[in-house]
């Protein structure tokens, strides 16, 4: 394994900060639009447009060929200076990379510039009430009919419905075949007559997710990504999209540095929160736990560049990213004591009063993108050699 990043990468890393310090202040301005969702697509096109999105896809897809460790240089530089998430993350991490390993030609061109530029927002229509963990189990159905689909059935969980522009979903092409050999991954457009989005508050209020319902939904055949009743293989490739990666070490840091700086100010007495030995041995902990994390994604990506998968270590990095994040949540709770529920208005507030919606956001970590126990499961079976667990397969 590798640690040292190139001196290319380093020169890399100039321009961006260069780039960042120019325009990383119209993000403020953006901040404060009155149409916070175009603000948040002007933003990701503006970092398109700088060559900063799509980074290490090829060229003809609009990507700029760049280097596995430029993408963790960038990620790690956006996260220092708390750039937030670009608003179409979804599809830039998982549908994109799919559709250039399995769509058409005809597809690529129709859809990688506006994942690209944020002109078309995604949502990922794949769990559903009885299918999640069990994704095979599916039962939204899509029955050929001429040159169309027509869908019925119900999505649930589905991230960023109600502003998305399009959903790449999983419906069940032939219900006869075994369950995995039945299933097709389409791109719908979300205006599509028989499309509801029901928006479902989550525990922190927020309205992260949605029902979607198609009712008699027509898709055009050529919205097919892959083979008709070929969608199991494909929903396989973006799932191991969305859970490769530094497993979420930049936002880690930026929390634990959030929650740094929010202790330096509480007051305990007459010294700081920070000052107590307690939180002191805890914060110092946590940031044992991100190097641990972030050594395990260099291990990752050592192997991705030496043409090696992988592997189960996506999970393993899962797995104890989601439960770090929890911790860090739980402790800034109990580091703003009284303080922690005071609504946003009150001149008392900190942290913008989210504090509680950031530790019932944390919980949602070992639930979305695969559960704790799947994750469990993963490194059981393909990292000890356990034998297989019961479910059905
Ligand atoms: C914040 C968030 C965002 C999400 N965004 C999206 C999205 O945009 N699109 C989308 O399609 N989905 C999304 N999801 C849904 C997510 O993928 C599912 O919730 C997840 O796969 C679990 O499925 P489930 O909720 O049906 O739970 P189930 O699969 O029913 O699991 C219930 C419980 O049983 C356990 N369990 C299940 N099977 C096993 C097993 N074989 N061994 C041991 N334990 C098991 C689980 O770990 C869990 O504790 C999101 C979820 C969250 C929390």
């Amino acid at each position: 394994m590798d640690l040292l990043f190139s001196p290319a990468d380093e020169q890399y890393r100039t321009r961006i900060r260069a780039w960042l310090s120019d325009n990383a202040g119209d993000l403020a301005l953006i901040a404060k639009a009155e149409d916070p969702l175009q603000a948040a697509r002007d933003w990701q096109r503006k970092m398109y447009e700088a060559g900063f999105v799509g980074l290490t896809w090829p060229k003809s897809c609009g990507g700029q060929e760049a280097s596995l460790t430029q993408q963790v240089v960038l990620s790690e530089e956006l996260a220092q200076a708390r750039i937030p998430h670009l608003i179409n993350g979804i599809a830039l991490t998982t549908l994109g990379p799919t559709l250039i390993q399995h769509g058409t030609e005809q597809q690529r061109q129709r859809f990688l510039p506006g994942i690209l530029s944020a002109k078309e927002i995604w949502c990922q229509g794949f769990s559903e009430p009885g299918a999640g963990s069990d994704l095979p189990s599916l039962t939204t159905r899509a029955v050929l009919d001429g040159d169309e689909f027509v869908v019925n059935g119900q999505k649930v969980w589905t991230s960023l419905a109600p502003i998305a522009d399009w959903c790449f979903l999983l419906a069940r092409t032939d219900p006869k075949a075994p369950k995995r050999e039945g299933i097709s991954y389409l791109l719908c457009d979300m205006k599509t007559p028989g499309v509801t989005v029901r928006p479902l508050r989550n525990a922190g209020g927020g309205f992260h997710f949605s029902e979607v319902f198609f009712e008699d939904v027509k898709i055009p055949r050529d919205n097919c990504v892959g083979e008709i009743n070929g969608g199991w293989k494909i929903a396989r490739s973006t799932l191991e999209h969305e859970r490769s990666g530094l497993s979420g070490v930049v936002a880690l840091e930026a929390n634990l540095e959030r929650q740094r700086q929010m202790a330096a100010k509480l007051k305990v007495g007459d010294k700081t929160a920070l000052d107590k030995p307690g939180n002191r041995q805890k914060l110092a902990q946590y940031w044992i736990e991100i190097e641990g994390l972030r050594h395990l994604g260099y291990r990752a990506l050592s192997d991705q560049l030496a043409g090696r998968p992988p592997g189960a270590s996506a999970s393993v990095g899962k797995l104890f990213s989601s439960r770090l994040r929890q911790k860090i949540a739980k402790t800034s709770l109990e580091l703003a004591g009284p303080l922690a529920p005071v609504a946003k208005k009150s001149p008392h507030v900190i942290e913008r009063g989210r504090l509680h919606a950031g530790y019932f956001d944390a919980l949602g970590y070992s639930i979305g993108g695969g559960t704790s126990e799947i994750m469990h499961n993963t490194i059981a079976e393909r990292i000890l050699g356990l034998p297989r667990s019961t479910r059905d397969d």
